[in-house]
């Protein structure tokens, strides 16, 4: 529904000053591993005084038409997005594509193909916790998950806090489901020059997402920003809700660095899950170049 009131800053950003405008340019809809449909999750964004926000569900923009007509609705500015999974020199990372054109047909092609090895990762899943003696994972996920297509870790994690394995998501997954962990199963995405392509193919940019959350290492989180730069990235996420307080500063000065522009956003997944909520950001250091500058 409409905002009523008569001069809502909220449903019109062209009336506050650029540094009162909220952007949140990640978080995730039913469409992947979020709890919310597209539309419900853009409401929740209107309330919360987001004013641009970006859906970023994981290796699929079917929820983006939803999203872009309930926004239309409340006035907020939609970006369509998308969170790309990436394998890397063996690591997983996530990069993800703002101002993408979701019907651009290469983009579609490539996310089919990223999204088709997610039946076979959860079957294989499911059979790692069945050899640690938890049983029905495989239904108990997919029950979890709206999108079958995009069957993931978090809907597996919602499953073993249901049966009561765990106290929370959060737990879970540095329980079972990291490196090393029982629930663990090694998987093969896209490559990240592949990834870039597909997002400049679709006309959006591309954005490393939560860089702090690797766990990389000094030397290896550089050989990162470096080969993403070569491989065309035009910004990093300085402001996450991965990343701690601390972190923001040191993204902040490595972005400056690299001479990449600064992204923004919440990575919200569910109300109560622990995750960040929608458009609770701390602005941006003031030795950032905001990629939303380019728009
Ligand atoms: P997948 O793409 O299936 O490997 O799942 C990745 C998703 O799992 C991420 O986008 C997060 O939503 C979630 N996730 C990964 N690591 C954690 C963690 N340590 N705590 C909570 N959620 C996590
Ligand atoms: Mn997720
Ligand atoms: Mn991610
Ligand atoms: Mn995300």
């Amino acid at each position: 529904m409409a905002c009523r009131r008569a001069f809502c800053y909220d449903c019109r950003p062209s009336l506050k000053p650029d540094f009162l405008v909220i952007f949140d340019l990640h978080c995730h809809s039913t469409t992947s591993d979020g709890v919310l449909s597209p539309a419900a999750l853009v409401a929740r964004a209107h309330e919360q005084g987001v004013d641009v926000l970006s859906l970023t569900d994981h290796d699929d923009t079917r929820g983006l038409a939803e999203a872009i007509r309930a926004a239309r609705e409340l006035g907020l500015r939609l970006v369509p997005g998308v969170e790309i999974s990436v394998t890397w020199s063996g690591h997983t990372v996530h990069v993800v594509g703002l101002n993408v054109d979701p019907d651009h047909a290469g983009l579609q092609s490539g996310l089919h193909a990223n999204r088709a090895g997610r039946a076979e990762r959860a079957r294989r899943m499911a059979e790692a916790l069945a050899g640690i003696g938890i049983q029905g994972a495989l239904e108990g996920a997919y029950a979890f998950a709206v999108n079958k297509d995009l069957i993931g870790r978090t809907h597996f994690a919602r499953f073993l806090v249901e049966e009561g394995h765990v106290k929370d998501v959060k737990t879970v997954f540095k329980k079972y489901l990291v490196k090393g962990k029982p629930g663990y199963v090694s998987h093969e995405w896209v490559g990240m020059t592949e990834a870039v392509d597909w997002i400049h193919a679709a006309g959006g940019q591309a954005v490393l997402a939560h860089p702090g959350r690797y766990n990389l290492g000094r030397e290896k989180l550089r050989l990162l920003l470096t080969e993403f730069r070569a491989a065309g990235g035009e910004a990093i996420e300085v402001v996450t809700g991965s990343h701690t307080a601390e972190q923001v500063p040191v993204f902040a000065g490595l972005a400056e660095e690299f001479g990449f522009y600064a992204s923004s956003g919440s990575d919200f997944h569910a109300p109560g899950e622990g995750g960040r909520e929608l458009g609770r950001l701390m602005p941006l250091p003031g030795n950032c170049r905001p990629l939303w500058q380019t728009w």
